[in-house]
Formats: C-alpha cells, structure tokens, sequence
C-alpha cells in the first residue's frame, strides 16, 4: 500500500471529500502526510444536516477511486441511476435514459458514508496523521508556513510542509490569504436560486421508479429526487429566492406543492414539507473560479476551494477526485519534484475546471427546462414507463 520512500511532508487542509481522498494519493507516493480539518471526527460524531445528504459519483470520480482500490467497495453501497426520470405537473412520467447502448450509469452515494470511508482509507496508511479541531488560520507565504489553531481551545501552531494543499472547501481560507498576493484572479458569483433539502421516507420510497435521478422540470426552477440506500429519497427544491420567500404561511407552501408538485405531495408527506419550509431558509449556491492555482513553491489550491461550482452538473466532488488523479500523475512524472508540479498543475487544470464550472451553470437551464425541450413528446411516450 505504501509504495514509496518519500521523506517528504505534505500538509493538507480540510478532510473533508476531496481533501481525504488527496492525503490517499499523496500518502500512496510516501510522502509523510497530515491533515487538519476544522470539524470533529465525522466517524464519531451524529450527522450534520449541511449540504447535500447525497451526490452523483460519475467517471471522473470513479476513476479517483479506482486508482486507490476503492472503487468496488463504494459503488457496492451506492445506488446506480441509469437516466434521468421527468416528472409532468400533471404526475405524468418519462425516462430518458443517459446510456441505451451500453448502459453506462452514475451513482448515487451518501455524502457522509463515503467521507467516512475516505477518512478510513487515509488513516490506514502508516504515514497518514490526522488532527481534527485544527484549522488553518493564516498563510504566510514568505516563510512557507501555515499558522494552525485547535478550535478548542485556541491555541496556535506554526506547521512547516514542503507542499501545502488547500482542500478547505468553497470558503477556503487558504485562498483567501492567496487573494491578497499580486496577481491573483478571482471571481465568485451568488446565484439567484437557492435550494431546500426534502425527503421522501423509506416506506414511500418504493413508490419511486427506481434506478433514477427524478426531475420535476418547471422552466424556471425544478426539483431533484435522488435515491438513498435505505430507500428513501433525497429531494431538492432549487428555487429563486424570491419564490421561496413568498410562500410565508402553510396554505401557501401547501398549494405551491399541490398546484406545482402535485405527485410529489403524498410522497414526502405534507406535514413534512410544511415543517421543513417553516423551519428552514434555503441555502445559497455559489460558483467561485480563480487562477493560478498555486502560490510560489508550495502552495495549492484543489476541490471546492479552487473551483467550486454549482451543484446542477454533477461534478463539484468528481472535478475534485479527478484534481488528485492529475496531480498524482504530474509529480510521478516529474519525478516528484513539487515546485515543478504545482506550477505544472496549475495551468494545465484551470482551464479544465473553469470549463466545468461553467458547464455547471449550464446545465441548470438545460434540467429545469426539460419539460420544454422534450415537451413536444410528454404526450406520446410518458405514460408507459
Ligand atoms: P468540502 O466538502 O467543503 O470540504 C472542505 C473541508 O474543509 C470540510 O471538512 C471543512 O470542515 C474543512 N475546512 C474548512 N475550513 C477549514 C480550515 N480553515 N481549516 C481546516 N479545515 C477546514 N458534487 C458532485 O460531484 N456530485 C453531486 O451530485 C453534487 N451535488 C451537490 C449538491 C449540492 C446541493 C451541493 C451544494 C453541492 C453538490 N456537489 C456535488 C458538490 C460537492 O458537494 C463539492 O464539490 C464537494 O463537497 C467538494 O469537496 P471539498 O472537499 O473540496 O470541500
């Protein structure tokens, strides 16, 4: 498993997705690895609701994970989603599937399940430390050293690395000390729609057409039903803010899903969703790119702390596994030499992710308006799936 004698010492901040696979990778190259993330211990603490309790793994991801040897074991718990299945208002369904020839598939996977086994992974290898209740509160770019806090009781700590990677997610701190050096780009754009988190429960779950992402396309926003394995479904209502802010009192938020989601209303149960709209505001979504991806020698931004990207492609996490592949493969080819790498790294993936990122965006237009572009065949072919 530990494959190579490397005295080097790689830093990594946050464990959460990205950053956990990455220390994988980098303790796989034998460098002495240590994460700090700022949370607890995931696999000793209760779930905490945040974002998305689910996500689709796809072949970037797959890929990340098959270089590791963990590929089988995550898709073994993981629920295959073969084609997209559209919901009319008027409860009338169609199945588009991704792959009919060869019946390629994506995966949906529990967010905390697979940081779990990330986690476990990398504390596996010998040369893995990982510190929780750490995070990074400065960067000085100068003396290549990061300045770490225990978020308990505060106390700090200088950490020396050869190579720091920042993988501390969309609100990166790392890259916010990158953004004070000359010459750093950086863009971040707050979309208008926001997003609520729902769930239909295992005893209504298999009412669901299984083995599919459900779409309930209604031009200018829509709503997402991805499943779990415990049989229920996760359901995600995306949504202009001001629409959700119009629906104040229980009738409202009722007839909205009634007139809106018709089918869905039984399925989540009404209560449920009524509970969840008045206790909850929706949460935002955020597209964020900057360049490079490096400071000097031994700075690097990866994952959501580099490009974080609206979640309507699928590809926040997968971009973020295929980040550690290709860095990987960069320091193997050259020789492990990390300056050259990370300045190798950097321009080679901006480009690449910045494409993702605004494919993100695309495809928001692309899922919510399905029922328009594909309209013209509801009649015809949505009652028989
Ligand atoms: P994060 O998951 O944000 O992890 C960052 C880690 O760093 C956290 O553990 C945090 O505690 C820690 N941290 C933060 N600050 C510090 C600090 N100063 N010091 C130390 N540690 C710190 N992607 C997909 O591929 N498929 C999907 O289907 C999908 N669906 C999504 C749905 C929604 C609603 C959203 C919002 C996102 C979705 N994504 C999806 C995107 C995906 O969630 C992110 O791309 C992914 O979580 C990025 O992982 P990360 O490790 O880079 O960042």
């Amino acid at each position: 498993m530990w494959e190579k004698n490397n005295t080097k010492k790689v830093v990594i901040i946050g464990g959460g997705l990205v950053g956990s696979i990455c220390a994988c990778f980098m303790a796989k190259r034998g460098y002495a690895v240590e994460i700090y993330e700022k949370r607890d211990d995931i696999r000793k603490t209760p779930e905490i609701r945040g974002r998305s309790i689910n996500l689709a793994l796809s072949h970037r991801g797959r890929n990340a994970l098959k270089a590791l040897g963990l590929e089988k074991e995550i898709l073994d718990s993981a629920i295959p989603m073969k084609g997209r299945l559209l919901h009319s208002k008027k409860g009338k369904l169609k199945s588009i599937l991704y792959d009919p020839s060869f019946n390629q598939c994506i995966y949906s996977v529990g967010r905390n399940y697979l940081n779990k086994k990330l986690i476990d992974a990398a504390s596996s290898y010998p040369n893995v430390n990982i510190y929780f209740n750490r995070h990074l509160t400065r960067a000085n770019f100068n003396e290549g050293t990061v300045t770490i806090t225990d978020s308990k009781t505060c106390e700090e700590s200088q950490v020396n690395a050869d190579l720091f990677i920042g993988a501390d997610g969309a609100y990166s701190k790392l890259r916010l000390a990158m953004q004070q050096t000359a010459q750093f780009q950086y863009t971040q754009l707050y979309i208008e729609h926001g997003y609520i988190e729902m769930s239909i429960p295992p005893e209504n779950g298999n009412k669901m057409i299984p083995n599919h992402l459900h779409i309930w396309p209604r031009g200018k926003f829509m709503m997402i039903a991805l499943p779990n394995s415990d049989s229920s479904w996760t359901v995600t209502i995306f949504m202009p803010f001001d629409i959700f802010e119009n629906l104040t009192t229980g009738n409202e938020i009722s007839r909205f899903f009634r007139e809106t989601f018709p089918d869905s209303v039984d399925l989540i149960g009404e209560s449920s969703i009524l509970d969840i709209f008045m206790k909850n505001r929706p949460s935002e979504l955020i597209s964020i790119k900057c360049s490079p991806y490096h400071i000097g020698s031994k700075f690097l931004l990866i994952g959501d702390a580099a490009h974080a990207m609206v979640p309507f492609y699928g590809q926040g996490m997968n971009a973020g596994f295929e980040d550690c592949c290709l860095l990987d493969g960069i320091l193997e080819k050259n020789n492990d030499d990390i300056a050259m790498s990370v300045e190798e790294y950097s321009g080679v993936r901006a480009v690449d992710a910045h494409a993702i990122c605004e494919l993100a965006m695309y495809n928001y237009i692309e899922m919510r308006d399905l029922v328009n572009t594909v309209g013209f065949r509801w009649r015809k072919c949505v009652d028989n799936v």
